[in-house]
């Protein structure tokens, strides 16, 4: 494996944490939102920017098993995909090849359903709200336009901010560590990998069908609750955040 990039330093939050409404000590739940296939539909344009990108460099890869690792950051998917001897040998032009073919595409980009509806529905149930992308610094600003989400997010953490990105736990905790005087966390997410990464970290997650996976996969990979998108979850937000809640049957407390 060729090593991550730099850790960068993370960018601002929309505003200061205490800025917001105090809520009691472990009354709050933090929520740590997936932006990909969560908020934004880009896992098929990702889906195609990562063939045109392994096509560039003559690695013959089905574009199914590259949608299969959405969720995963750049750093992860190439190895998982093509192998680790791709990615030692050519890891890093890969990747260079899919940031130009998805800047490509990023303008054709638009809202899933119900994804500002979502931030604003946790934030009004009390909820702290910080976005974890696996994704690019520059894709993560695209996209806080895009959603307006600035003002309605306490932070956003991008894939600059750790030197793994999922399915390892590291953009979780750091999120969570964005949150201080939460306790309890849930994860919400349209991968497998989301999952994986919330039970790493011992919190946990909420899967949504807008990503491509299926419920029955998001549930064996660690998911408490499966919803249609973003919407869907919108419109069943307490009952949903109940699997955050202590001695729920997947609790998500800070361990
Ligand atoms: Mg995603």
């Amino acid at each position: 494996m060729s090593q991550p990039p730099p850790r960068q330093p993370p960018p601002a939050a929309g505003e200061p944490l205490d800025s917001w409404p105090k809520q009691e000590a472990g009354v709050a739940v933090g929520a740590i939102v997936d932006i990909d296939g969560t908020l934004v539909d880009t896992n098929y344009h990702h889906t195609l920017a990562w063939g045109r990108a392994f096509a560039d460099h003559d690695v013959d890869v089905a574009l199914w098993r590259i949608h299969r690792h959405n969720g995963m950051g750049g750093d992860q998917l190439v190895a998982a995909v093509a192998g680790d001897d791709v990615e030692e040998r050519l890891g890093e032009a890969i990747r260079d090849s899919e940031a130009r073919h998805y800047g490509e595409l990023i303008d054709e980009v638009g809202l899933l359903p119900g994804a500002r509806d979502l931030l604003t529905g946790l934030r009004a149930a009390g909820c702290r709200v910080v976005l974890a992308s696996s994704a690019k610094h520059e894709e993560v600003d695209h996209y806080l336009d895009l959603l307006d989400a600035r003002d309605v997010v306490d932070a956003w953490m991008t894939g600059a901010d750790v030197d793994r990105t999922k399915p390892h736990p590291d953009l979780i905790g750091a999120a969570a560590e964005r949150m201080p005087d939460v306790t309890d966390f849930v994860v919400i997410g349209d991968t497998a990998w989301d999952a994986v990464a919330a039970t790493r970290a011992g919190f946990a997650s909420i899967g949504l069908l807008s990503g491509g996976f299926g419920a029955q996969e998001l549930r064996d990979a660690g998911c408490a609750a499966v919803f249609t998108d973003a919407a869907d979850l919108a419109e069943h937000l307490e009952s949903a955040l109940d699997v955050s809640r202590p001695g729920a049957p997947a609790a998500g407390r800070r361990r």
